[in-house]
This record gives C-alpha cells, structure tokens and sequence, in this order.
C-alpha cells in the first residue's frame, strides 16, 4: 500500500493517507485519523455549540434596545407638557396652566373660555378627561 496516497474522508470530505484510514463503528465506514480520533466529531460540535452560545447575546442586546426605547418613550412622555388644572375654590373657574408654556390663567371649563392661552395663543386643549 502507497503510504502517500492519499483518499477523501466520506465524513469529513478531508484528505488523509489511505494508509492511516480505519474502520470506524459509527460511521460504519473508514474514516481518517482525525474522524477515527473523533476529533472532527468535537469540531462539529464546537461549530454546532458556537451559533447556541452567541445566541443569548442577541436576545440581550435586543432587550437592551428595547430598554432604551422604553426609556426614550417614558422621557418623551413624561416631557411631553400637559395642562395642570386646578380648581378655584368658590367658583366654577379652574386655574390651567398652559401645556405649552406653563403660563397660568383662570379658564372657565363650562363655557371653555378662553378658546387661547393668553401668553402664547396656544389653543387650549379639549379637556375631555377633567372632572368638575
Ligand atoms: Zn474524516
Ligand atoms: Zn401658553
């Protein structure tokens, strides 16, 4: 036997010496020395362990961004200005503050009087939401 032939492994597709191939009980086939060793076995599994350990970083960084955006969203709502109503005691006038520029005026909410912020001519907003 030429010791410097060399053949194609049928499980790793690497060439290796014919000599040095053996029949291995797995495979059921020979197999070269590294495929015998079962060392491109471990390869194998290392590439195929590698794209499951990088996994759960993906997963966090998507988290983190998402973290982010919700941290971006609660600041832009939280900045977001809004009309500070407070009522006038005796009367069916509330003090509003602008949602714009925080200037604070007396508003009639039944007859939603004044339509404008005074200061800044900002239509004040319909508020729905307030409660005598
Ligand atoms: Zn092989
Ligand atoms: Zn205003």
């Amino acid at each position: 036997m030429d010791d410097n032939l060399r053949i194609q492994c049928g499980a790793c597709k690497g060439f290796a010496p014919a000599s040095q191939f053996k029949l291995h009980y797995k495979f059921k086939k020979v197999v070269c020395p590294s495929c015998f060793s079962g060392r491109t076995e471990q390869e194998e599994r290392k590439k195929a362990a590698a794209p499951e350990a990088a996994q759960p970083k993906k997963p966090a960084g998507w988290d983190k961004e998402d973290e982010y955006l919700e941290k971006m969203i609660r600041i832009k709502q939280q900045s977001t200005p809004q009309a500070k109503i407070e009522k006038i005691p005796g009367s069916n006038l509330v003090k509003l503050g602008c949602f714009k520029c925080a200037y604070k005026f007396r508003y009639d909410p039944i007859r939603k009087m004044p339509q404008n912020c005074p200061y800044c001519n900002i239509e004040v907003p319909n508020l729905k939401t307030y409660q005598l």
